[in-house]
């Protein structure tokens, strides 16, 4: 499989989609088509042709229109592919409400998914369908469960939101009440031992299903009852194994239920772990700040500068930053410059604008030529010069401090930055 997603792209995409998420149609008319590779462009245009077909029963004409108007915009998008991309195509178009009634636009979007979908999907509904490509930028990274107690245990990996049973073993101990006759001592010491045994045989299956593969992002132990802690505190578990423990997690079951409770919970599981990734970065920044090692920089004005020049190996950006760069153009001579400012302050500022001379010809000719969001230019620049780019979560006490103390926006850099 390709490499690590960055959490840049994963903030692009989920960009994308928060847009597409955000669009609401009046009735079920908005269109979601997802194509998988393999399929004729054809036989979808003739899908779709029928369907058009059909929703000359819908009764509402407005709504009638609009689903006819979209599936003639999707056909002629179609068109001009000769083929489905590699990766399959994902269609979304539909009439927006712009403001109050009456104010529909068709909007269209054509997306080629970053990897491949496997599924095939025709709705109209009053929203789009994005769930599935949602499902694509999810953790991408294999992920082992182990799931114990004393009866069973069961080995998983979960790869987005697929999940594969592996192997399950049994213990043969039976439960905890003993038969007539028996002394409850000898009993326990018997049942203690047996146990022993069985986290042994356990971890065995471990290493043997889970050291080979390669990547291994983390281990998640679950279970019902106190089994579970027992086993991984124990140290039955290789140290290769041990090391990649990331969550120990209640689960009512064992086995496949147990696994799908698990996956379940795993967005959560994996967003801990970014979290700690993300610890680790900032805290990787505060040090070469606090012991002044000049290995780094904060605020905007100091991290362009050092990106400019080649020396960040690691831009910090926080993803609460609501700031924009704002590109100011004069439209009698075209003299151009920039501000950085939040969000909200763009239609004050676009207002305020009016009565300015420019600064190079004086006229009042000054207007916002193009906004963009900073995290989108700053990560643009540092793509450019090859810097790595984390965007933080302002989830952590550390992403906090980001946020706040140095403005959401840092770096770790290659160099000592010269003295100016
Ligand atoms: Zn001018």
């Amino acid at each position: 499989m390709g490499a690590k997603r960055t959490s840049l792209e994963m903030y692009r995409l989920k960009k994308v989609l928060d847009v597409l998420a955000s669009k609401e149609g009046r009735g079920t008319e908005l269109i979601s088509l997802y194509i998988p590779p393999g399929r004729q462009i054809s036989e979808i245009i003739a899908m779709l042709r029928n369907e058009w077909g059909t929703a000359s029963n819908i009764k509402s004409t407005t709504t009638r229109k609009n689903v006819q108007d979209a599936i003639v915009r999707v056909i002629q998008r179609l068109k001009l592919f000769n083929k489905v991309p590699e990766n399959g195509l994902v269609i979304f178009c539909g009439a927006i409400p712009q403001g109050g009634p009456g104010t529909e636009k068709m909007e269209t979007y054509v997306i080629v998914p970053p990897e491949p979908i496997n599924i095939y999907l025709y709705r109209c509904d009053s929203r789009f369908h994005i769930e599935h490509l949602r499902d694509l930028i999810r953790e991408k990274e294999t992920y082992g469960v182990i799931l114990i107690d004393s009866s069973e245990a069961t080995y998983a990996t979960i790869r987005g939101r697929r999940l594969e049973i592996v192997d399950e073993i049994t213990s043969g101990i039976p439960g905890k009440h003993r038969a007539g006759g028996q002394s409850a001592r000898r009993f326990e010491r018997i049942r203690e031992a047996r146990i022993q045994e069985f986290f042994k045989r356990a971890a065995e299956y471990a290493e043997k299903i889970f050291l080979p593969i390669e990547d291994l992002k983390g281990i998640i132990i679950g279970g019902p009852g106190p089994t579970k802690y027992e086993f991984e505190k124990g140290g039955y578990l290789d140290y290769r194994l041990k090391e990649k423990v990331i969550a120990i997690v209640d689960t009512a079951y064992t086995g496949e239920q147990g696994v799908k409770e698990i996956l379940e919970k795993s967005p959560e599981i994996m967003r801990n772990v970014r979290y700690v990734e993300e610890r680790r970065i900032v805290q990787k920044f505060l040090y070469e700040i606090g012991h002044d090692t000049g290995l780094a920089t904060y605020g905007e004005r100091e991290v362009r500068r050092a990106l400019e020049v080649g020396l960040v190996d690691t831009l910090l950006l926080s993803e609460a930053l609501e700031t924009i760069r704002v590109t100011i153009k004069c439209s009698s001579c075209g003299y151009t410059y920039h501000e950085t400012m939040k969000r909200t302050e763009l239609l004050g500022f676009s207002q305020s604008l009016v009565d300015k001379p420019c600064p190079k010809c004086g006229m009042q000719a000054l207007e916002v030529a193009e906004e963009k969001d900073l995290i989108d230019e700053l990560a643009e620049l540092a793509e450019a010069a090859g810097s790595r780019v984390e965007i933080i979560s302002p989830e952590t006490e550390e992403g906090q401090m980001l946020l706040k103390s140095f403005g959401g926006i840092a770096a770790i850099l290659r160099y000592k930055m010269e003295q100016h």
